[in-house]
């Protein structure tokens, strides 16, 4: 479908799409990745009389780190920037992490921040990362502007504290204090789908790593980021434990209040934040460092899972395999116990693995096939440089002298 008719503008400045927005009134809308609000418009939900674009205004596009540790992202910073920058990285992995959740690549290389959370949509990951990380956001319009909390922000599904003659031009995401670990996690139907329920959840524990501060904040749990300050709070106090963390995140599944749908009932979402709470807080516990580690690392997330006692079936360890003198890893294979076989071919695949200590949990594991990975038939591993190999010894065979050879 195609959109009714619209104006189009392009402003310069800030100042210009303000005063623009200003004369227009509500039924302008400011343009930024068009994510949103493109596919509304083509299934005239929405019908704009015009259309500010404000992918001009490149200040708007700004990381800036805080002497303070404060971290300042325009409202034009793209998701993929949130994914792949360096600074965000350091200073928030929970932006990195939900961003990397968000839709699919393209959108992500045009959809803003800005946009995704003046859009608010109940479902979105963003809009509950900033909860709980405590950010503010900073409006502007002819008349001055104003800073509000993230908490405030949100004021319904589709709804905002923006007023029409505003436009959001900052987020200020405050530093995470010291023995802080943070995770999102959430479940999809698909990669790339909205959250059928998704939860950011931050914890803060003092030196005898006791909690003093805890957030959980989930997506898709209300028509608005649903903070489970209460249940939250139980965690205060205590020690992160399996226990503690169960009954947290059952109050937090208790008090939300999650509409449900054709993919997922209310009950089946309530289901969904028990168990996502339980794993994100026990990963933020085995996170947390006063440096804030990546996310993504599983190693920790098993290290976590072990010091708080979950029946996890503990990594089985083998030694490292050495490649053969001419550094032809077919060789090792055959060293290696039966179990692990597929995983180590596939590891040298890449080359990634050798001269390390090597670990696997094979043993129980399912590969694609559904067979337990110790029935499979044992894969045939071949290496990049096999060929080359081949064709020197028939070269040499030939007579010929060595050709150099490119070991992968
Ligand atoms: C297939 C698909 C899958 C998606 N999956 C997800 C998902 O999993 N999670 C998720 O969060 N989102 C998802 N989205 C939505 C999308 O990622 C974001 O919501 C989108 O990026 C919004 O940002 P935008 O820059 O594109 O905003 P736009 O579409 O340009 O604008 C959205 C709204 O915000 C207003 N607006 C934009 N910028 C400002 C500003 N600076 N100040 C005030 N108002 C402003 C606009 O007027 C409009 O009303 C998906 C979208 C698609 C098409």
């Amino acid at each position: 479908m195609k959109p009714a008719p619209f104006d189009y503008h392009l402003p310069a400045t800030i100042e210009e799409a303000l005063d623009l927005k200003a004369r227009l009134g509500g039924e302008a809308r400011f343009l930024a990745g068009g994510q949103s609000l493109v596919p509304a418009m083509n299934f005239r939900l929405a019908r704009p009389s015009a259309l500010i674009d404000i992918n001009g205004l490149m200040e708007l596009a700004a990381i800036d780190e805080g002497s303070d540790g404060e971290l300042r992202l325009g409202a034009l910073v793209r998701h993929r920037d949130l994914e792949r920058r360096p600074e965000v990285a350091r200073r928030h992995p929970l932006l990195r992490e939900a961003a990397a959740q968000v839709a699919h690549p393209p959108i992500r290389v045009r959809g803003t921040i800005g946009g995704n959370l003046a859009h608010a949509e109940p479902a979105s990951e963003l809009p509950s990362v900033m909860v709980a990380l405590g950010a503010r956001m900073r409006a502007r319009s002819l008349n001055g502007e104003r800073w509000i909390e993230a908490r405030e922000f949100f004021t319904g599904a589709l709804s905002t504290a923006l007023r029409d003659d505003e436009l959001l031009t900052e987020i200020a995401v405050p530093k995470l204090p010291p023995r802080t670990g943070t995770c999102f996690l959430e479940m999809a139907r698909r990669r790339g789908d909205f959250a059928l329920m998704g939860v950011a959840a931050t914890i803060t524990l003092d030196p005898r790593r006791r909690c003093i501060a805890a957030r959980l904040v989930y997506c898709n749990a209300d028509d608005r980021p649903f903070d489970a300050a209460a249940a939250a709070a139980t965690l205060i106090g205590k020690r992160i434990a399996v226990a503690t963390v169960d009954a947290a995140a059952s109050a937090a599944a208790r008090a939300m209040r999650p509409g449900g749908s054709i993919h997922a009932s209310a009950a089946f979402q309530r289901h969904l934040a028990t168990t996502l709470t339980r794993r994100a807080v026990l990963e933020a516990d085995g996170r947390r460092s006063d440096e804030c580690p990546t996310p993504g690392n599983h190693n920790n997330q098993r290290r976590a899972l072990s010091a708080h006692g979950r029946d996890t079936a503990p990594a089985r360890r083998f030694p490292a395999p050495r490649a053969a003198a001419d550094g032809h890893p077919c060789r090792v294979r055959r060293s290696l116990p039966a179990v692990c076989r597929v995983a180590a071919s596939s590891s040298f695949g890449n080359g990634s693995d050798a001269g390390e200590t090597w670990s696997a949990q094979a043993n129980g594991r399912r590969a694609s096939s559904g067979l337990p990975i110790r029935n499979q038939p044992t894969r045939r591993f071949r290496h990049p440089g096999a060929d080359q190999q081949g064709q020197q010894s028939r070269h040499q065979a030939a007579g010929k002298e060595p050709r150099p050879v490119n070991h992968l």
